[in-house]
């Protein structure tokens, strides 16, 4: 008798079913919004990561349709032999001006841009310390370039430290790679503590911009300008797909981190380039960025007073009925943020689960997140500048009323 080799994939699902971390696609009709119609129901969107509201801009369209009739849907080849357009090199300007950086070099995702960058900086000799909460790219990155990886506690500094006074003179190359904002928690890194020690102990030092670009900072550099790290060598990772409403990667850095990547980034050398319609939606979106700082403003306004209403109207109730926490009736605990990412933590997967079914049937699409994503399941909220402050405060009206 032969095993069908394929057969434990159903027990692996059967698996996964049972602890509630099934996940499946949900359909989205129409543009991106703070209003669309997921899986046939209309719904206020807190779920995008279109924070400033550019995906179904106008312009970004209009520049992805003109750069289609120009050069055409595909980019044709790898961008080192036939795939380069003047396009591409312009979005690396605008992105180098925007992060204030030497230079600049467009991936086809964030993920790829993190994958590429970790291997082609460090190998087996050399060491990774890497934030417990780091994103999925940063870790399979670190784990693909063959380093010694070290795990650190939560933007734990101290830790941080004992590693490198441990470890640090046992490698060649040392690099500390950190999402800048948390994705699954919207709380920032420790930036100037992070430098310090990286300058002290001679580390490279890797941030991960995805979800900063174009919400932190004066002009929307990001984190590293809202700690007013501008112009120092720290190697700044991004994408086009989250604020600049596109597709796409980055990497900005200095002039020889950028041309070292174009020599030795496997997943920018041996992969097509950018089409021109994403390439030209990116650029768009900067100039916006730029032009429109309003945008940064009504996002933080929004922030501001959802953070302000959930304190006023979920959490002071919540600790004076001294309720015990059911899974009829959860009680939510607000994780720290500094960001448009803001989670309420809940005791379980089915839950949260629960929670966020509950949610949409009243039209309100804030998801739940669970494991393995993250260590602990929570309904992650994000805000864009373009929901209006009664879409807000609806949310937390059929939130309290759901609890
Ligand atoms: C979304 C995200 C990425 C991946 O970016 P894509 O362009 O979507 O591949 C990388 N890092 C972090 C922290 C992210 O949130």
């Amino acid at each position: 008798m032969t095993k069908d080799p394929y057969a434990w994939l159903e027990k692996s699902l059967t698996t996964i079913h049972r602890a509630d971390w099934y996940r499946a696609v949900k359909t989205i009709a129409g543009r991106p919004g703070t209003k669309i119609i997921l899986d046939g129901h209309k719904v206020i969107n807190f779920a995008s990561n279109d924070y400033l509201g550019l995906a179904g801009d106008e312009r970004l369209i209009a520049a992805a349709i003109a750069a289609t009739q120009e050069y055409g849907t595909g980019s044709t080849g790898s961008r080192l032999i036939s795939g380069h357009r003047k396009l591409h090199r312009d979005l690396e300007i605008a992105i180098a001006s925007l992060k204030e950086t030497e230079d600049a070099v467009v991936f086809s995702s964030g993920y790829l841009a993190n994958l590429s960058t970790i291997t082609a900086l460090v190998g087996t000799r050399d060491l990774i310390l890497s934030d417990q909460y780091n994103h999925s790219s940063l870790k399979n990155g670190a784990k693909l370039s063959g380093a010694n990886v070290i795990e650190y506690s939560h933007c734990n500094v101290t830790e941080l430290k004992t590693h490198l006074v441990e470890q640090r003179q046992l490698y060649r190359r040392c690099l500390i790679i950190t999402d800048s904002v948390f994705s699954m928690d919207g709380d920032l890194c420790p930036l100037p503590e992070l430098f310090e020690l990286a300058t002290e102990f001679s580390c490279m030092l890797l941030l991960d911009e995805a979800h900063a670009t174009g919400v932190l900072g004066e002009r929307g550099s990001g984190c590293v300008e809202h700690f007013g790290y501008s112009g120092k060598n720290i190697i700044q990772v991004g994408t086009l797909s989250k604020a600049l409403g596109s597709l796409g990667g980055y990497v900005a850095g200095s002039n020889l981190l950028i041309d070292f990547l174009r020599n030795r980034a496997p997943g920018w050398i041996y992969t097509t380039g950018l089409s021109p319609a994403d390439t030209a939606a990116a650029l768009t979106a900067i100039k916006i960025l730029q032009q429109e700082p309003e945008r940064r403003t009504n996002l933080w306004n929004n922030i501001n007073f959802l953070k302000e209403i959930i304190v006023k109207q979920i959490i002071s109730q919540q600790t004076s009925s001294k309720q015990i926490a059911t899974s009829e009736q959860p009680n939510l605990k607000l994780l720290p943020s500094n960001s448009p990412i803001i989670c309420f933590q809940l005791a379980n997967s089915s839950t949260a689960l629960k929670l966020g079914q509950q949610l949409i049937d009243k039209g309100i699409f804030a998801p739940a997140i669970r494991p393995p994503t993250v260590p602990t399941s929570r309904i992650r909220i994000s805000v864009m500048a373009t929901h209006e402050l009664s879409q807000i405060q609806k949310l937390i009206t059929i939130l309290k009323n759901i609890l």
